[in-house]
């Protein structure tokens, strides 16, 4: 259009005008043509950087899978000769097999036995975490008495409060108990809540206490007089693989795993759990509260 009106412009006047106009218009069209360009060249580049992210990302979600498949299949296989070991040393410590000879023999296969079980928490935390990150973790609800359950758990772990010189009380108030969870899983939080009470307490008491709370939930509580908890921290033990910065001193043994797997528990019974201390040295407390009915 410029170019026609440019060329049959009368006078001089009208020429340069149009043909400056005409530049305008070039210049403009130049620069248009290169933005769109450009703008091609960075979506062809976007593509395909958003091809490469999905590959990489599918990648790692299988290199994930794997890693969860490896430690699945290898806890598995570590279970089974877990349980010889366990229970041949306990069968000895009966004296199944004979009169031990000498205390120094006892001490050892004592040992052995608390090694192996040890491990076999291990391996069962490994085994929970990767059902947990499969969306395996399978909940079986039932209605019972949960006064039994608590009383089972407490009366198998006392003998090794007791054993570690600490002194133990616990307490279940006179309320009906009867609740519908998965009694397994919730006798597992409290072994767990235990067991850390008594790998953090070095001297001292722990206390179980069992109760309903105002709004009619199972509210539960395990207080320890051990190594507490810097306040920065508390916030962080949920997590996976998480210890607090002291722990390893206390306990050599933890993978930082369990309170992950008890808040997993806890969750899907709706409930909550949470930890308070007053800080380093000054003992800790666990709380969970759960509904007396999940479903
Ligand atoms: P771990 O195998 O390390 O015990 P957990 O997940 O059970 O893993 O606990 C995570 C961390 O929480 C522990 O490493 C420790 O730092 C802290 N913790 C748990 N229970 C107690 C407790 N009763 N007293 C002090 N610290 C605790």
């Amino acid at each position: 259009m410029e170019i026609i009106r440019t060329l049959t412009s009368e006078t001089l006047r009208e020429q340069i005008i149009n043909g400056g106009l005409l530049i305008v218009v070039i210049l403009f069209g130049i620069l248009l043509i290169r933005g769109i360009i450009k703008e091609v060249r960075t979506r062809e580049r976007m593509e395909n950087l958003a091809e490469e992210l999905a590959t990489a990302n599918a990648r790692l979600h299988m290199l994930d899978q794997q890693k969860t498949e490896f430690v699945s299949i290898a806890s598995h296989q570590l279970r089974t000769p877990l349980t010889a070991i366990k229970g041949y040393s306990s069968m000895l410590l009966e004296g199944s097999f004979g009169q031990i000879a000498q205390e120094k023999m006892r001490e050892a296969i004592d040992r052995i036995f608390d090694s192996s079980q040890r491990l076999v928490v291990i391996v069962n935390d490994l085994l929970n975490v990767s059902r947990i990150e499969h969306g395996r973790m399978k909940y079986d609800f039932n209605t019972f008495d949960m006064r039994q359950t608590a009383e089972t758990v407490i009366n198998e772990t006392r003998p090794l409060i007791e054993k570690k010189g600490l002194i133990f009380n616990a307490v279940i108030t006179n309320d009906n108990y009867k609740i519908t969870a998965d009694s397994g899983k919730l006798s597992q939080v409290i072994y767990n809540l235990l067991d850390n009470a008594i790998k953090y307490t070095p001297q001292g008491s722990i206390s179980f206490e069992m109760k309903k709370n105002q709004k009619g939930n199972l509210l539960m509580s395990i207080k320890d007089t051990g190594i507490g908890i810097p306040k920065t921290e508390i916030g962080k033990l949920f997590k996976k693989f998480s210890r607090a910065k002291d722990a390893a001193r206390t306990s050599t043994t933890g993978t930082g795993l369990g309170l992950y797997i008890v808040d997993k528990i806890i969750q899907a019974h709706k409930g909550r759990i949470w930890a308070e201390s007053d800080g380093k040295g000054k003992g800790s407390a666990f709380y969970v509260e759960v509904p007396m009915n999940v479903l």
